[in-house]
């Protein structure tokens, strides 16, 4: 069989380069046969579950960060990484399983990848729980203003309105309408770029004469 080193198992996977593998996992990977196939979806999944992927176990939780209706977000930290990582926890009712919210949020975050897009890492779906792992940014937009007593810096605001226009002008090319846009949903990082999240409202463009319910922001 052959052996794979870290690097070649990232690249084989697509991860990101700044993941650190551990040894034990690297080991683990070179005696798993689908390693050594081609990379079929499955494998690929198979792969990643052994890496730690959608499992709790690879996220420390740590403080609290915030809380909306249907979700609590929590700081935490990846073991894989060592990085800071957002978890946003969305409880599932018994009955009614997944909220449509988490659905639409998953399924239209999964494929934007954008500077100006939060970007959703991982996935992880327990009996009562679903956990979104999102890159952590250091402030929400309203956070920000409350800092600079609601006067930010002229030029400051040129830079957020272009990269707020230039994430949403991405996301409407990919056909998807944010639709809750206020400054608790724009997340800005320490070097000052600005992120769209909270994708719970939002929704795919579809055939143009279909109406859209009016209940919701933006
Ligand atoms: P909800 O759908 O419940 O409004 P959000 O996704 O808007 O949930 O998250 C709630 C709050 O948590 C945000 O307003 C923000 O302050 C914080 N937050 C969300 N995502 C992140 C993140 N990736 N990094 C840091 N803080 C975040
Ligand atoms: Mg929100």
């Amino acid at each position: 069989m052959t052996s794979f080193n870290p690097e070649e198992i990232q690249k084989r996977l697509s991860l990101p380069a700044d993941l650190r593998l551990p040894v034990s996992v690297v080991d683990k990977l070179n005696r798993t046969p689908t390693l050594d196939q081609p990379l079929t979806r499955k494998n690929r999944r198979a792969s990643l579950s052994e890496i730690g992927f959608g499992k709790l176990e690879t996220y420390e939780k740590l403080d609290k960060l915030g809380e909306g209706t249907y979700a609590t977000v929590f700081r935490g930290r990846s073991i894989l990484t060592n990085k800071f990582v957002a978890l946003k926890e969305i409880r599932l009712e018994q009955k009614e399983g997944a909220p449509c919210t988490a659905i639409r949020e998953v399924s239209l975050l999964r494929n934007l990848r954008h500077a100006n897009v939060v970007t959703l890492h991982d996935i992880i779906h327990t009996d009562r729980l679903l956990t979104l792992v999102f890159e952590y940014v250091d402030r929400d937009l309203k956070q920000y203003m409350d800092t600079c007593n609601n006067s930010m810096n002229m030029n400051n605001i040129r830079l957020f309105l272009f990269q707020l226009l230039r994430g949403l002008s991405y996301c409407h090319q990919r056909r998807v309408l944010h639709r809750d846009l206020k400054p608790q949903n724009l997340l800005i990082t320490a070097k000052g770029e600005l992120k769209l999240a909270d994708f719970g409202l939002a929704r795919a463009k579809s055939v143009p004469t279909k109406t859209y319910s009016n209940e919701v922001v933006t």
